[in-house]
């Protein structure tokens, strides 16, 4: 038996509905999952009413993205309620911050002779949470590349020409607010994470800090690197997470439950998420 916990739905950057993802988890036979929009909690009744139809236990959540020292990375956040709260109360600011810098960056396109508009970008998004996906769906509905990865890797990948910073929550203060709202954070595929011999001491001082996982099973992370986040978690008494990254069919290869084929997150991961709650 296994479980998914990241999943994104068209509620940020995916091209699945939240019903529709409940219904590809119930095909792969899933326990539990939960999804994980970017900035918003917009998905969450439509999925849990879903999960709940289907027999699957539902965890709400969300993903965001922090700065931590020299470094960013992604913040999962657990059991995050909809409605209000430390937390919930700045998400409205982060999609703000969104906005301001996709307005930033069509500006620079076109100034690099891409010619799009605010219009074309709102096109492809369906959601609250507008960002580069966004902008590389309708650069590639201009013809100016011919998937939504080729626009990242010319122009919109962290550094690329067309980049512009948004802002971001720090870690530490995404910690702190999510255990203000009875939420569990826990560190996103940290192979992403530019930290090199720091990740070891990283995770210590967030654990004691409030941090309750590490996503462990990711499709970016092969077999060693995974079974080495297993043992980082266990070694901090924190939760050993994972999920999919699902972003929809044929958007990155990620697959519902399944990743890229060989992602397997054991149920045990639920458990030890939950004994994060009361911590
Ligand atoms: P944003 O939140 O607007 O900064 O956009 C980041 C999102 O873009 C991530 O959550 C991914 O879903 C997506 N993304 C990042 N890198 C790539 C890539 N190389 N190809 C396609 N999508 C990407
Ligand atoms: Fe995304
Ligand atoms: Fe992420
Ligand atoms: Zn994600």
């Amino acid at each position: 038996m296994a479980v998914d916990l990241h999943l994104h739905s068209t509620c940020s950057d995916g091209t699945d509905t939240p019903a529709q993802i409940v219904e590809l988890a119930a095909a792969e036979h899933m326990t539990c999952i939960a999804l994980t929009d970017h900035d918003n909690l917009d998905g969450i009744d439509e999925a849990r009413l879903a999960s709940e139809a289907a027999g699957i236990e539902f965890i709400p959540g969300i993903e965001l993205s922090v700065d931590y020292e020299h470094t960013k990375m992604h913040m999962l956040v657990y059991f995050l309620e909809p409605g209000t709260g430390p937390l919930q109360d700045l998400l409205a600011e982060l999609r703000r911050g969104r906005d301001q810098r996709n307005v930033a960056m069509i500006e620079k396109l076109n100034q690099l002779g891409y010619e799009i508009t605010a219009d074309d970008v709102a096109r492809h998004a369906r959601g609250r949470s507008v960002g580069r996906p966004h902008v590389a769906d309708a650069l590639v509905e201009k013809g100016h590349f011919a998937t939504r990865n080729d626009a990242f890797d010319g122009l919109l990948s962290d550094g690329g020409v067309a980049y512009v910073e948004r802002d971001r929550l720090t870690a530490v203060d995404a910690i702190g607010l999510a255990r203000e709202s009875n939420a569990v954070p826990v560190i996103a595929h940290p192979i992403t994470i530019n930290l090199g011999v720091e990740a070891g001491p990283t995770f210590r001082k967030l654990a004691d800090l409030g941090l309750g996982g590490i996503e462990a099973h990711h499709p970016k992370h092969n077999l060693p690197l995974r079974v080495k986040f297993e043992e980082i978690a266990s070694t901090l008494n924190i939760a050993a997470t994972g999920g999919s990254d699902y972003h929809g069919a044929g958007v990155r290869e990620f697959r519902v439950g399944k990743g890229t084929g060989d992602l397997l997150v054991p149920d045990r991961a639920v458990d030890q998420l939950r004994d994060q709650l009361n911590r």
